[in-house]
């Protein structure tokens, strides 16, 4: 888990960000109680299309299932107060996404920031770094989501992010 703002490592034992002081508790102050985690999609925002939910809940579900892992995938409408860089932290953190070890992944859409966001939980940031992520998304979401493509843009983004934890935990179980 990394500080929103500048990146350098959080955990249990470092809960407060040396640097600029950000603390998860800061984030609950502001953002209360998160909605209840439904399902792999929460599409809140409604804006992911039937058939769209039905091909990535498959792919999310293959994931699960191939690294015993977890991928999450949220819409909302806003983030405010805060960013939507701060929100996702904040959601799989309080959802305990991909458990006590954070196994997982969460994919949020903000509509109104015209943003896209992805945490990636501490026990797969050597799959996955902070840099490779924000890469990901600019290669395999935005173009999507700028041609108004929303369904095409998540589909993706998730794809290929799944396909690299997949293919990291193949490679370790190999060697
Ligand atoms: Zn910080």
């Amino acid at each position: 888990m990394h500080c929103p703002k500048c990146a350098i490592d959080l955990n249990d034992d470092v809960p407060k960000c040396p640097s600029c002081g950000f603390c998860i508790d800061d984030l609950n102050a502001d953002l209360g109680t998160p909605k209840e985690k439904t399902g792999l999609i929460m599409d809140w925002a409604g804006v992911i299309s039937d058939d769209a939910k039905q091909k990535l809940n498959g792919r999310l579900q293959h994931f699960a299932t191939r690294t015993g892992s977890e991928f999450l995938i949220a819409t909302i409408q806003t983030t405010t107060p805060r960013l939507p860089s701060e929100y996702v932290f904040w959601l799989l953190n309080r959802w305990q996404v991909g458990g006590p070890t954070h196994s997982g992944l969460l994919l949020l859409l903000a509509l109104q920031e015209r943003r896209i966001e992805v945490e990636v939980g501490y026990s797969l940031e050597r799959f996955v770094t902070d840099d490779a992520a924000t890469l990901i998304l600019q290669n395999h979401a935005v173009p999507f989501l700028k041609a108004g493509d929303v369904d095409g843009g998540l589909f993706h983004a998730s794809d290929v992010l799944a396909r690299i934890v997949e293919e990291g935990l193949d490679e370790e179980k190999k060697s």
